[in-house]
């Protein structure tokens, strides 16, 4: 009935999450709400795990690309699961660190890493720097000899592939403000540097080709210029570089029209093109990272809201106003990404009204969906918006002073805050 498994409909006709009905949460917890089903997570993560032992002879290793959705819990869970993360900044290497999460197994990317990030990073040991350009690669180093260390990092490779995905979201090509390109020869002069320098240590190449993506082609296609490319850092330099990171990408539902790849079948796909490739190369298979971020946690989470207004304005639409908005989820704001409404109250019924769902801020552009069919709307009704894990509290923002939702995640008919809503007090708490 509905995109994600974790959801159905009980006896009042109200939709459930995990085995528990939304509008008790909204009751109990408040809206809006964030609301998480741990099992989804849990499975999804399991699924990546084994399909690296089936598929790798379990010498690889996802890692949970922590940007979509940062905070303790998922940390904790990543670990349990035996996923790697990936952290963008220091904020996220702390909210690791705080979670006790093993430093070795985590990998420090972004186009800007500073100074005192770097030196943040060295101090809690991290596992890998993805380096992004040369004036990283300088810096990392010098920071590196100040402190009597070496560092293990991976370059950023754009390797070109245009994978079919909402503009704003590419980063394969090159102009994106992601990584070294390969076809300029920027990316071989970057390893040659790399080689020349007493403390950083090269290890692995890595992509990521884009956000949404629905094809396994280009993932395929990334894979092959990778392995080709290592394998002429072989022949050419004599260095065999041993690990390969694929990044994420993977798509998810958010609508009925979306149809996202399996991930086994991406699994494999992959795999039997870079033993192909290596095999050609004469270089071993590399040690395999994947980053999957919205693929973990984006169908297990969705939005509860309680409906304050309805306007309707003949011959043009009807807005229904919601008690959050771009606050907490500015994906349609910045993107005019699908989403799926439901009203939450009315589960069981046929979706009849069309309608155009609007936050409360003080915005033309705070919505959420336009002309969206849901079960007729009345002031009181929760609604809730489906696949909102990924990429939607980790953008929240506190825009007209709103604070941020709180967080539930779900387990079997039971719900347990993992974020707290963020109080009056706490939006001034810096204010001086
Ligand atoms: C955003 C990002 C990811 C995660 O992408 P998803 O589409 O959420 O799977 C992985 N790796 C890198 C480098 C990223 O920037």
């Amino acid at each position: 009935m509905f995109v994600n498994d974790c959801l159905s409909v009980n006896d009042q006709g109200h939709l459930t999450i995990g085995g528990c009905d939304t509008l008790k949460l909204a009751e109990e917890f408040g809206t809006p709400l964030y609301v998480l089903d741990e099992t989804t997570i849990r499975n999804t993560c399991r699924a990546y795990v084994n399909s690296f032992k089936k598929y790798y002879g379990g010498n690889g290793m996802p890692l949970y690309a922590s940007k979509v959705l940062s905070c303790k819990e998922l940390c904790r869970i990543a670990n349990e699961e035996n996923l790697g993360l990936d952290v963008v900044s220091g904020g996220e290497i702390y909210t690791a660190v705080q979670a006790g999460f093993p430093m070795e197994k985590v990998h420090f990317h972004g186009n800007n890493k500073t100074a005192d990030e770097i030196r943040y990073a060295l101090d809690v040991n991290i596992g890998k720097f993805v380096v992004d350009n040369l004036y990283e690669l300088e810096l990392l180093n010098r920071i590196c000899e100040e402190k009597n260390k070496t560092a293990n990092i991976s370059f950023r490779i754009k390797p070109g592939v245009d994978a079919h995905t909402h503009n704003f979201i590419r980063t394969g090509q090159i102009d994106s403000k992601f990584g070294f390109a390969l076809e300029t020869g920027e990316a071989f002069e970057a390893v040659k540097k790399a080689l020349t320098y007493d403390n950083v240590c090269l290890k692995e190449l890595h992509c990521h080709i884009g956000s949404q993506i629905f094809d396994i082609d280009p993932f395929v296609t990334a894979a092959e210029i990778m392995l080709d490319f290592m394998g002429k850092i072989k022949d050419e330099l004599g260095v065999v570089i041993s690990e390969l990171n694929l990044g994420g990408g993977f798509g998810i539902m958010y609508t009925k029209e979306d149809e996202p790849v399996p991930y086994e079948e991406y699994m494999e796909k992959v795999s039997v093109a870079v033993k192909a490739k290596a095999a050609e190369h004469n270089l071993p298979v590399p040690y395999i990272y994947i980053e999957p971020g919205r693929s973990v946690v984006g169908e297990a989470g969705i939005t509860l809201y309680t409906v304050g207004g309805k306007k309707e304005i003949p011959d043009v639409r009807t807005y229904v106003s919601i008690d959050g908005g771009m606050t907490d989820n500015v994906r349609y704001a910045l993107y005019q990404s699908a989403y799926t409404v439901v009203n939450a109250d009315k589960a069981d019924k046929e979706p009849d009204e069309i309608v155009t769902v609007a936050g409360k801020c003080c915005e033309s552009g705070d919505l959420i969906q336009e002309h969206t069919k849901v079960a007729s709307v009345e002031v009181g009704d929760t609604l809730a918006v489906l696949s909102t894990g990924a990429y939607n509290y980790s953008m929240a923002s506190n825009y007209n002073r709103i604070p941020r939702p709180a967080m539930v995640m779900v387990k079997d008919g039971e719900a347990r805050v993992i974020i707290k809503r963020e109080s009056y007090e706490d939006l001034v708490k810096n204010d001086i």
